[in-house]
C-alpha cells in the first residue's frame, strides 16, 4: 500500500468541501456523472476508431447503485479508466492549475462558491461534502488500482483486482446524508442535472414489496434497476421537440452550475457542409477569460461521437465565452487532432458559427444587452481588431460611453443622433471616465453641442479605436488630434496668433523640449490650457502598438495649446516677475497634462512652483 500527502491547496479544498460548502451537496453526484460521461466519450473514440478494440463487445453505461443498510452510493462507468499515475496526477495532485485558482477565487459565500467548483475543474472532490470516504476502483490498462481517502491530509493507491475497463466510486455517505441513498432522491437529481448526458444512466436499488393478502401478506425486498435519464445528446433532437427550459438545463450540466444562460442558440447548417451547434453565452464571463490560459468551453464531436473539448480553435478566440457543442457530419472520425487547425471543414463550420453568434448577440436588447455590454464589451473591441470580416457585425455590437446621454451607446445611435453635418464620429480616450469628461479638449464640443464617444477602457481603446477608422460612411476622429468644431476664420486666428505670437515664445523658451510646439488655441473656453498630440507625428498612432510588443518606445511629443482668452494668459502675458514666469509657464502644461490623465515627471518640482506663485500672489 502505498500512503501519499495531498498538495497543500488540495488539502485547504477538501477542508473547504468537508467544512464550510454544503449549500448544494447534490450536485456531488451531477460532478461524478459528468466525469463518467466524459471518460465514455473518450473510449467511445478509441473504439470507433482504433482496430484494437474492434472486437470487443462495449456498450456505453453508467450505473449509480443505492445501498440504505451501509449508507453507501456507488457510481460507476465502462469509461477509459485511470492508471496508477493517472490516479496520482488527476485525483491527487494539482496538475491542473484550476485547484489553485478555485480557492484562491472563493468568496466565503458557500452558495457561489459551490458553483465555482465545476468551474475549475475540481468537481471529483465534491464528493467529501457528503463521503466519510471514497474509494476508486479504476482500471485503463493491464492492472487495476484502487485510491482510497477520507477527505483528510492523506490518500492510498493500491494494485487491485478488476475484470473490465472502466471506474467505479464507492463513496461511504456521512451519518446524516442518508438522502443520498434514496431512488426518489436521485432520480430527482439525475434529471435535473444529468438528463441529457448521451449515455444511458442505470440506477440499482432495492425496495420493499408487499405480497399476497390478508394474512399471507408479505413484504419482500425486490431489486430493481432502471434507467433514469432521457441519455440522447440534447442536441441531435429537433428543435420542435425541446423546450426553454430543456435547453436551460442542459446548459447548468455543462456548465457545473446553477446559473441560466443569457443566451442559447441551436443551429442545424446544411448544404456545402452538414453540422449542429448549440452554443450558449454565460450571464457572467467565465473566470479564466483574461487569463493567458484560459480553457475552450466547445466541444467538438463527429456524428455524435466525443473528439476535443481542448481546441481553443473551434471559434476566434474573442468568442471565448461561448460554451457549447460543435458536432459536423462531414468530419472523418479519424481527424487528426493535431491537424484540425487546417482542416477546411472545420474553418467553414467556425465561420459558419461566428456569424450565428455574431448576428444573435447584435439583437440582444434590453437588460440583456446591458448584460452582455458589462461582460464582454471588451472582448467584442479584441474581435473588432482581430477579426477583420466581422467587423460590421462587430461595429454594431460594440458599445462606448457617451459625453452628452448616460449609459452604453452604440455607433448606429449616434449616428442617428446626426450630430455633425461632416459624418464625424468624435471621442477622446482617457484613463478613466472623470478625466475624459473633464478634458479641456471637450469643451468646445459641448459649445457647438456635438456629441463625443468617451474611450475609457484605455489600454484597450487606445489600441483598437484607431483601427476603427470608420463606421457606414462616417469617419472616426480623435479629438485631440483635430481642430476643434468652433474654429475661428482664418484672418481672425491670424490677428489673436500674431498679438499672442511672443509670448507663445516666450513660453516655449522655457519648456524647451517638454513640448514640441506651444500654440494658441481655439477648442478652449474654461480652461487656460490644454496638450494634444501631433497628429502629423507618423508614431503618434502607433506607439503603444510598440508599446505593447515589449518594445521602448519615446513619448509622443505634445503641444500646449493656450487659451489666448483666459484671464491668466493676459495676466501672464504683462508680467515682468521672470521667476513667476517660469513658473506659470511649467504650470500651464503640467496642468493640462494632469487634466488629460499624462504623467508628469517631477511632481516635487510642480508642487514647489505651485506654492511659490501662491505665496507671491497670497
Ligand atoms: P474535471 O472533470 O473538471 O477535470 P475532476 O476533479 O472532476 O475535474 O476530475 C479530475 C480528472 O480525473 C478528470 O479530468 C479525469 O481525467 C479524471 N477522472 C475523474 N473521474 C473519472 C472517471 N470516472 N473516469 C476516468 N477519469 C476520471
Amino acid at each position: 500500500m502505498a500512503k501519499h500527502t495531498y498538495q497543500t491547496e488540495i488539502g485547504q479544498l477538501l477542508h473547504l468541501m468537508t467544512h464550510s460548502l454544503y449549500s448544494n451537496k447534490e450536485i456531488f453526484v451531477r460532478e461524478l456523472i459528468s466525469n463518467a460521461s466524459d471518460a465514455i466519450d473518450k473510449f467511445n473514440y478509441f473504439y470507433l476508431t482504433d482496430e484494437k478494440y474492434k472486437n470487443e463487445d462495449w456498450k456505453p453505461n453508467i450505473f449509480i447503485t443505492l445501498d440504505k443498510d451501509d449508507n453507501s452510493i456507488t457510481i460507476g462507468d465502462n469509461g477509459i479508466g485511470m492508471n496508477e499515475e493517472d490516479l496520482m496526477n488527476n485525483l491527487g495532485t494539482i496538475a491542473k492549475s484550476g485547484t489553485k485558482s478555485f480557492v484562491e477565487n472563493l468568496t466565503g459565500d458557500a452558495k457561489k462558491d459551490s458553483n465555482l467548483i465545476g468551474q475549475f475543474g475540481v468537481g471529483f472532490y465534491s464528493v467529501f461534502m457528503v463521503a466519510k470516504s471514497v474509494e476508486v476502483i479504476t482500471k485503463k490498462e493491464e492492472q487495476a488500482f484502487k485510491f482510497s481517502s477520507d477527505g483528510t491530509g492523506e490518500f492510498d493507491i493500491t494494485p487491485v483486482v478488476k475484470e473490465s475497463r472502466g471506474t467505479i466510486i464507492y463513496i461511504k455517505l456521512k451519518d446524516d446524508e442518508k438522502e443520498f441513498t434514496s431512488p426518489w432522491r436521485i432520480k430527482e437529481i439525475v434529471k435535473k442535472y444529468s438528463n441529457h448526458i448521451a449515455y444511458p444512466i442505470i440506477l440499482n436499488y432495492k425496495e420493499e414489496e408487499s405480497t399476497g393478502e390478508g394474512d399471507d401478506k408479505k413484504t419482500e425486498l425486490v431489486s430493481k434497476s432502471e434507467q433514469i435519464n432521457a441519455a440522447k445528446a440534447l442536441w441531435t433532437m429537433s428543435k420542435s421537440e425541446l423546450k426553454k427550459e430543456d435547453y436551460i438545463e442542459f446548459y447548468k450540466s455543462i456548465s457545473h452550475g446553477d446559473e441560466e444562460p443569457l443566451v442559447y442558440l441551436h443551429n442545424k447548417a446544411e448544404g456545402a457542409n452538414e453540422y449542429t451547434t448549440l452554443f450558449y453565452i454565460p450571464k457572467n464571463a467565465p473566470m479564466d477569460m483574461f487569463r493567458a490560459e484560459w480553457e475552450s468551453g466547445v466541444k467538438l464531436y463527429v456524428k455524435r461521437v466525443f473528439i476535443t473539448d481542448s481546441d481553443k480553435e473551434l471559434l476566434p478566440s474573442y468568442l471565448r465565452f461561448i460554451k457549447g457543442v460543435i458536432d459536423s457530419s462531414d468530419l472523418p472520425l479519424n481527424v487528426s487532432r493535431e491537424l484540425l487547425q487546417e482542416n477546411r471543414i472545420l474553418a467553414n463550420i467556425k465561420q459558419g458559427s461566428t456569424k450565428k453568434i455574431l448576428q444573435a448577440i447584435v439583437k440582444l436588447d434590453g437588460e440583456d444587452r446591458d448584460t452582455f455590454t458589462k461582460e464582454y464589451n471588451r472582448l467584442i473591441k479584441e474581435g473588432i481588431y482581430t477579426d477583420y470580416t466581422n467587423k460590421e457585425l462587430l461595429l454594431d455590437i460594440v458599445r462606448y460611453k457617451s459625453s452628452t446621454t448616460d449609459g452604453m451607446v452604440s455607433f448606429a445611435d449616434y449616428v442617428s443622433r446626426g450630430n455633425s453635418d461632416k459624418k464625424e464620429i468624435y471621442y477622446i480616450i482617457a484613463k478613466n471616465e472623470n478625466i475624459a469628461k473633464s478634458s479641456p479638449l471637450l469643451e468646445s464640443y459641448k459649445q457647438a453641442g456635438l456629441e463625443v464617444l468617451i474611450m475609457d477602457d484605455y489600454e484597450v481603446d487606445e489600441i483598437v479605436t484607431p483601427a476603427i477608422t470608420e463606421y457606414k460612411e462616417w469617419s472616426l476622429k480623435d479629438i485631440s488630434t483635430i481642430e476643434a468644431p468652433n474654429a475661428k476664420s482664418k484672418e481672425e486666428q491670424e490677428i489673436i496668433d500674431e498679438n499672442i505670437k511672443p509670448l507663445l515664445e516666450k513660453i516655449k523658451d522655457v519648456l524647451g523640449d517638454a513640448v514640441k510646439e506651444v500654440k494658441a488655441s481655439n477648442r478652449l473656453t474654461d480652461s487656460p490650457s490644454c496638450v494634444v498630440k501631433d497628429s502629423s507625428d507618423p508614431m503618434a498612432g502607433m506607439a503603444h502598438i510598440f508599446r505593447q510588443m515589449g518594445q521602448e518606445v519615446p513619448p509622443t511629443p505634445l503641444i500646449l495649446e493656450i487659451n489666448p482668452d483666459h484671464a491668466i494668459v493676459k495676466k501672464l502675458d504683462n508680467l515682468d516677475d521672470k521667476e513667476m514666469f517660469e513658473d506659470m509657464a511649467w504650470i500651464l502644461l503640467d496642468n493640462a497634462k494632469i487634466s488629460e490623465g499624462v504623467d508628469i515627471e517631477d511632481k516635487a518640482l510642480y508642487a514647489q512652483r505651485v506654492a511659490r506663485v501662491a505665496s507671491k500672489a497670497l
